[in-house]
């Protein structure tokens, strides 16, 4: 049975891209549109308190996702989300109206063998949130039970939405070093930015090992010793092998955070992994050119990351609810989105931009 809980067409805001461009300042326009309605017993409608603008929406926006997933346009982007249950379908038990919630930015079935086996993010018949179905840079969002996780309290949903992405892919990859991990050894954080410093506080709040961060910037060094790294290099005045090699007695760093991607860093791994390491790849933009005999001779992997589970969510709010990661947002409205997506382009946000419809 279905079941309408709101009124029907009550208008709302939403940013919505109407045709790709790589023109920042005109990628998304504000529409007044209809909102959303539960049409099905397992729906859950958020009003939407806070969504994290992030790298890929710009690549959205320049259609860099088009030949990979279904992108009907026009569509409302937002993907980072978090804020409070407005209403749910009448079959849904975990969340009720005004409940505070974060929510995974894929909606899964549940029914197909990755679900059954807890691999969500491998789901046969998923719908992502403002990457292949409208998202939350809109007052409005319609989710489902599957993908919303209630927040302790005391948790802002505007300050921890951009978890909802960002965090959680930082959150998978450094779940799985950890893994790896003993005192003693040595994890590599490449990239101290807005994925690379919640890696990295997720290692030092998971692992007794030695953390080194390396990035070329002096703020994002200092950012990376306040937030638990022993030691920070610069690229661009030393040698990062070599360093790495006196810092680990010569044995190399026995995992690895890539947060680049660049050819520059995924060039490092033969030179900075310890034999039976892995060079973890979570940024993305560059390629892999090694000789697969550098492979066979320290035996270490590349590893490629996707973006965390639900169940990795729900860890990473534990997390935050401790005390052990925190997240630096700067906040701007409804309004201002095509302002934030020229000013990560030019590299000007603080920390990860936050929408709040
Ligand atoms: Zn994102
Ligand atoms: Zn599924």
């Amino acid at each position: 049975m279905f079941i309408i809980v709101r009124d029907e067409f009550v208008a709302m805001q939403a940013a919505r891209l109407h045709e790709y461009t790589h023109d920042m300042s005109n990628g998304l326009s504000l529409d007044e549109v209809d909102q959303p309605q539960i049409t099905a017993s397992d729906h859950v409608l958020i009003d939407v308190d806070g969504a994290g603008w992030c790298q890929t929406d710009n690549h959205i926006i320049e259609g860099m996702w088009e030949e990979y997933v279904p992108q009907p346009l026009p569509m409302t982007l937002g993907h980072e989300n978090a804020g409070t249950v407005a209403a749910v379908g009448d079959e849904v038990t975990l969340v009720s109206e005004g409940d505070q919630v974060i929510c995974h930015p894929v909606r899964t079935c549940g029914t197909c063998r990755p679900c059954r086996m807890g691999e969500t993010m491998y789901c046969e018949n998923d719908q992502f949130s403002g990457l292949t179905t409208d998202g939350g840079f809109a007052e409005t969002l319609l989710t489902n039970e599957r993908a919303v996780i209630p927040l302790p309290d005391g948790v802002d949903p505007a300050e921890i939405a951009p978890h909802a992405d960002a965090g959680i892919t930082a959150y998978h990859a450094a779940k799985k070093a950890v893994g790896d991990l003993v005192p003693g050894d040595t994890a590599v954080v490449i990239g101290v930015g807005g994925l690379g410093h919640i890696g990295l506080q997720c290692i030092d709040a998971m692992s007794a090992a030695d953390i080194v961060a390396v990035d070329i910037k002096q703020e994002a060094r200092d950012l990376a010793s306040d937030l638990g790294a022993h030691h920070t290099l610069d690229p661009e005045s030393q040698d990062i092998p070599s360093e790495i090699e006196s810092l680990t007695d010569g044995g190399g760093a026995a995992q690895v955070l890539d947060f680049v991607g660049a050819d520059a860093t995924t060039a490092l791994a033969p030179e900075i992994c310890a034999a039976g390491g892995d060079h973890h790849i979570i940024g993305y933009g560059g390629h892999i050119h090694e000789p697969a005999q550098a492979l066979v001779n320290g035996e270490f992997a590349y590893q490629g990351n996707i973006v965390g589970k639900y169940t990795e969510l729900q860890e990473l709010v534990a997390l935050v609810d401790r005390g052990d990661v925190d997240l630096h947002t700067t906040q701007f409205g409804l309004d201002e989105v095509n302002h934030v997506a020229e000013m990560l382009e030019d590299n000007e946000i603080e920390g990860r931009a936050v929408i709040t419809p």
